[in-house]
């Protein structure tokens, strides 16, 4: 194809194969678990105007292209196309008495300390590195989630460029059903944001807590979580993570190891009362829990995990990855607690058969709270993220570095998929769609439930060329395909 009509007034940079690994991809780990592939077009655009003519462009040559903000899609949904349009740029930030607008580009990091100097806050996930543009379009947990609700419920309208190039500002009264689908099934699927609107909160206190405990005591601490995590004051949002490092002969190192850690948003004389059922149910292993109190910066910090579990500084990269390890993760979400069995099945499996440079991690994360709002409680929760029943989710990770062998990389994709399935018969079907699994077989049912025929029509009327296509592109309806 002839690009030269739009890389003549193209303002961003562009690469073509080759070059892609001279500016580095920016990924420490290929999450879908297989190298990372090479686009035949790599377009970085600077400006909104940039993505209007990309998209002017691709329409009008029928090409499919992927759209990309931060690039940790665990199915690396956002590399896999032949055309890359790279929104890492788009990285303004601007507060002012609506909220604060904020490019696709702009990590929830930077969010977080662009918002704190200012006295302000975003709930966000974990990872500082994740963008703004796919966490808000996939939903967007936190440690705040079970107080203030998803990353998505906080956002108040979107600019969004179309297939096409058309560009609309979608809010709660302006195209309001794409307003709806964006936040929690937009990733990919219905347009290219180019600027998003959201609500911002307070800066606040907040207490950490982490506890720490030897893998005997494994079975009895998630028993303990399960009962009290996902049914405990909205305030307190407390993960628990089983961990296994990648010697398994260490002497330190090598056993696994399980975690609780999170927050407690409240005036710190509340915080003793809110804990008071966790250091019941734990009795005597509550005696390895810690707490900090931190003030609203470092509880920002925190929050978007430039802090880590003890509130010390977290390991960031200073460069951009030239190589990159390969990650497995299998997720599920929870309907009703494991039976005693099931917790059994996953510890065995969990440390049997380790490898020499491997790496795992449960990770079980609470829902419940203002997860499960409905939009008459809160209005911005009518939204197409269907997760409302889950009581917990579970997340099966391994990690093997960018010099494993194939065996190794067969071994930890095994592992991943057999721990899943030692809960499995417990889960609820559903799967978090910003967990994007590749292998997962009805992913469609398992993102999106009872919403996927309206977002199916919605594809139909906003992508019926499915220019947006990736490996997990909503299928248009073909009944509401425009005629002609
Ligand atoms: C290390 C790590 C930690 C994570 N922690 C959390 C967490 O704590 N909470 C949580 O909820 N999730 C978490 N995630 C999942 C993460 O939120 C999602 O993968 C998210 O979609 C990534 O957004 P991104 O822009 O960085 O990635 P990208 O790969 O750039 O984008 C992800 C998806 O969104 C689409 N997309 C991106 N930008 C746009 C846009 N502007 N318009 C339209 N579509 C777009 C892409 O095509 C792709 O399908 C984590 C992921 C990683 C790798």
């Amino acid at each position: 194809m002839d690009w030269s009509p739009l890389l003549q007034r193209w303002q961003g940079q562009v690469f073509r194969p080759g070059e892609r690994a001279e500016i580095g991809v920016g990924k420490q780990l290929a999450a879908a678990g297989r190298p990372l592939p090479t686009s035949a077009l790599w377009l970085r655009a600077r400006s909104e105007c940039d993505v209007r003519r990309a998209l002017d462009f691709l329409a009008r040559h029928e090409q499919g292209f992927a759209v990309r903000s931060g690039g940790h899609c665990f199915a690396d949904l956002s590399s896999h196309a032949e055309v890359v349009l790279d929104l890492s740029e788009l990285r303004r930030m601007e507060l002012n008495l609506q909220g604060l607008r904020a490019g696709p580009g702009v990590s929830a990091g930077e969010a977080s300390a662009f918002l704190t100097s200012r006295g302000r806050l975003l709930p966000t996930g974990g990872c500082p590195g994740v963008a703004l543009g796919g966490l808000a379009l996939v939903g967007g947990f936190g440690l705040l989630g079970r107080s203030h609700g998803l990353v998505c419920e906080q956002v108040q309208a979107l600019r969004v460029a179309l297939p096409g190039g058309d560009l609309v500002e979608a809010s709660a009264h302006h195209h309001a059903d794409l307003f709806w689908a964006l936040r929690g099934a937009g990733a990919g699927q219905f347009g290219v944001v180019t600027e998003l609107l959201f609500d911002t909160q307070p800066a606040q206190a907040l207490n950490v807590v982490h506890g720490r405990w030897s893998w005997d005591c494994a079975a009895d601490v998630i028993e303990a979580w399960q009962t009290l995590a996902p049914a405990a004051d909205p305030r307190v949002n407390l993960e628990l993570s089983l961990s296994a490092s990648d010697d398994p002969e260490d002497a330190d190192e090598g056993p696994p190891l399980i975690e609780l850690f999170g927050v407690v948003l409240a005036e710190a004389e509340e915080v003793p009362a809110l804990l008071a059922p966790w250091r019941r149910a734990l009795g005597s292993l509550a005696e390895a829990l810690c707490e900090w109190r931190l003030p609203a910066a470092a509880a920002a910090s925190y929050l978007c995990g430039r802090l880590d579990r003890r509130c010390e500084p977290a390991w960031q990269p200073s460069q951009p990855y030239r190589e990159h390890g390969y990650q497995f993760t299998k997720s599920g979400f929870f309907a009703q607690r494991l039976p005693a069995g099931a917790i059994q099945d996953l510890l065995a499996h969990f440390a049997a058969d380790r490898r020499y440079a491997q790496y795992r991690e449960l990770e079980l994360i609470p829902w419940g709270g203002a997860y499960t709002a409905t939009s008459d409680q809160r209005p911005h929760a009518d939204c197409a993220f269907s997760h409302r029943e889950a009581q917990f989710m579970i997340r099966h990770t391994a990690v093997v570095g960018a010099r494993s062998n194939a065996e190794l990389r067969a071994h930890a994709r095994r592992w991943a998929q057999a721990s899943r399935a030692t809960v499995a018969a417990a889960g609820n079907g559903r799967v978090y769609q910003g967990y994007a699994d590749l292998e997962l077989p009805q992913w469609a049912q398992a993102y999106y439930g009872a919403d996927l025929p309206r977002l199916r029509a919605l594809k139909s009327r906003h992508d019926p060329w499915l220019l947006m296509q990736h490996a997990q592109a909503i299928e248009p309806s073909f009944q509401d395909l425009p005629k002609g």
